[in-house]
């Protein structure tokens, strides 16, 4: 069978050249004799491998020297209770923005570990723009202020980012990280689980401001502690190895794009497409407020259930696969990250025009 469009909103789909090599080099890695899988880490070979996806991310996210870079396990969700454990150690009080489910999940892991202060909050209308916020809502002494970058179940991204002036930003860039230039010491800490935009499941980046390390809670677990894992090279215990050297590939084919710089103006001309058809439609109606419209994750209905089904059902029939909505939102999700190519989305533009002049 040949491969489909995959519009999956994580694990997603990768570029076909990293997948390629990976395939190559799957039983032997260069001169090696053996998989990268079988590799210890703490190896010379392996430890290149390692190096070099880090210095990746460092270049492709133009990350300063005044930064960690963390490769670790636990996907972002392990994230929401390390960001208070390792930061929320001043005032044991932090802002968060409510933007939908991720960023939800995370203020109430926070909870546990100190006072949150919601600032502002969509949940009421089930999470379907970013909320507008108000500075004098801000805590100025908030240990730090965290965000969603992206809302990868609702398709809302942040068009500007909030001014938090001297207190940290935390961001979960976990399904938009690297498709477009953020400028990283706008942050305090930024992570990603890598599912998304990155590589593979079982990786998350994070990467940090060193000097917010070394101030967590003295109940942090040491493998959840960044000033721990930057002393030991992310290598406390076994990092996820396999995902790490994927995540390089797919990385590679990143720079070869232009980086986050060159990929972006495909990734507005990806969601635009989508987008023009949505507003030009009679049949499809997108879920979220045009001015906090994601270029990652385009969510969409028709008129019925019943029907946004059947779509789901004739698209996957000609190879556009995983298009069925999250069950919060329902109807109609195409994940488009920066490995989708637009042949995909275009084939996606065109089944949509097809689909609703059927009915
Ligand atoms: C997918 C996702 C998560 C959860 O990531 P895990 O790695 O599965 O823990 C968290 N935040 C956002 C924004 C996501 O898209």
């Amino acid at each position: 069978m040949g491969r489909v469009y995959n519009f999956a909103a994580g694990p997603a789909a990768m570029p076909l050249e990293a997948l390629e090599t990976a395939a190559r080099e799957m039983t032997c890695y260069g001169d090696t004799g053996m998989s990268v899988m079988e590799m210890s880490h703490r190896s010379k070979m392996y430890l290149a491998i390692y190096d070099e996806t880090v210095a990746l991310v460092k270049e492709l996210m133009h990350v300063p020297d005044d930064y960690a870079i963390l490769l670790l396990q636990g996907g972002a969700t392990q994230q929401f209770a390390a960001v208070p454990m390792n930061l929320m150690t001043g005032s044991g009080r932090a802002d968060y923005i409510d933007s939908g489910n991720f960023a939800h999940g995370a203020l109430v892991e926070a909870g546990k570990y100190g006072k949150v202060n919601v600032v502002a909050s969509s949940r009421d209308e089930n999470y379907r723009a970013i909320p507008a916020w108000d500075k004098a809502a801000f805590d100025p002494e908030a240990d730090y202020f965290y965000i969603t970058s992206n809302n990868t179940i609702f398709g809302t991204r942040y068009a500007a980012l909030p001014d938090t002036g001297s207190v940290p930003l935390v961001a979960d860039m976990s399904s938009n990280i690297l498709s477009e230039p953020y400028d990283v010491t706008k942050f305090g800490v930024i992570f990603a689980g890598a599912q998304k935009n990155i590589g593979p499941a079982g990786l998350t980046l994070v990467v940090a401001r060193k000097d917010l390390l070394g101030r967590c809670m003295p109940i942090t677990p040491k493998i959840m502690d960044w000033q721990k894992q930057a002393e030991n090279g992310s290598m406390i215990n076994t990092p996820p190895t396999y995902a790490i050297y994927m995540a390089g590939l797919c990385l590679k084919w990143l720079k070869k794009q232009g980086g986050a710089e060159g990929i972006e103006p495909v990734n507005i001309e990806k969601a635009n497409m989508l987008y023009d058809v949505i507003d030009n439609s009679r049949l499809f109606k997108g879920t979220a407020d045009p001015a906090s419209r994601s270029r990652m994750n385009v969510t969409f209905v028709t008129d019925s259930p019943e029907r946004d089904a059947e779509f789901v059902k004739q698209a996957a029939a000609k190879g556009l696969v995983n298009l069925k909505g999250h069950r919060l939102v329902g109807g109609i999700r195409a994940s488009i990250y920066n490995s989708m190519p637009v042949e995909g989305v275009k084939a996606l533009a065109k089944f949509m025009k097809e689909f609703e002049s059927h009915v």
